[in-house]
């Protein structure tokens, strides 16, 4: 069964080009979980706006980017510098339906580390001291994406997965990190699918979302 099919797709809102506002869901200090950056204390910046549909997403209520206030770039940064972690990962929905130079040339000029979570489906904008990207089957990365990525990260959710992460693998940088990370909810069945095609496939590595058995956000 396809479930995507039952899922209706948010419209998105159009901002400004500039990127001076974006709509802003959730800001929070808390540590990355995921990937490379893993144990690493970060501010997060989980911005509105998601037409990937993703039946597995954690986090659809970020879909209708007409549901977070639009809130100007000096004011995220400025929140994300009170905190003594000097990182932001910037996160969504997904992030590149929007212009993001202003906001991570901000944040740099802050000395502020910029770390990106992206599907890859937009064209890259922003400055970026990390960029993560991982595919979605619903609507593919772009060529251009892949070829920036510091990071790859594929979500498993059945063992098909693996012969498409190597597609993906094949696309991105000879120095990208290549990750495999069970959808949390199939954790427990495939996590030991993961375990074996790393031992058998070692330039892959395992990320799981630790935030969430640290019970953090
Ligand atoms: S790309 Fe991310 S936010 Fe969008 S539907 Fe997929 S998991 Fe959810």
């Amino acid at each position: 069964m396809n479930l995507t099919k039952e899922i209706k797709q948010p419209a998105v809102l159009s901002v400004p080009a500039s990127g001076r506002e974006l709509p802003l869901m959730e800001a929070f200090y808390t540590i990355q979980g995921e990937g490379y950056n893993t144990g690493k204390a970060a501010y997060f910046i989980r911005l509105g706006g998601c037409d990937i549909g993703c039946h597995w997403c954690d986090v659809k209520e970020s879909w209708d980017a007409a549901a977070h206030p639009l809130t100007s770039v000096a004011s995220i940064v400025a929140q994300a510098q009170q905190y003594p972690g000097k990182a932001v990962v910037v996160t969504g929905g997904e992030p590149l339906i929007y212009n993001l130079d202003l906001l991570t040339l901000t944040l740099q000029q802050a000395g502020i580390l910029t770390f990106l979570e992206t599907s890859g489906a937009y064209p890259l904008s922003g400055s970026w001291d990390w960029v993560c990207v991982s595919p979605k089957k619903f609507k593919k990365p772009l060529p251009s994406v892949l070829a920036k990525a510091d990071e790859l990260k594929v979500i498993v959710f059945n063992k098909s997965d693996f012969a498409w992460a190597e597609e993906h693998a094949g696309q991105v940088a000879p120095h990208t990190r290549l990750y495999l990370q069970p959808e949390w909810s199939k954790a427990q069945q495939i996590v030991p699918d993961i375990v074996d095609y790393v031992k058998n496939n070692p330039k892959w590595q395992v990320s799981l979302q630790t935030h969430k058995y640290l019970n953090i956000p």
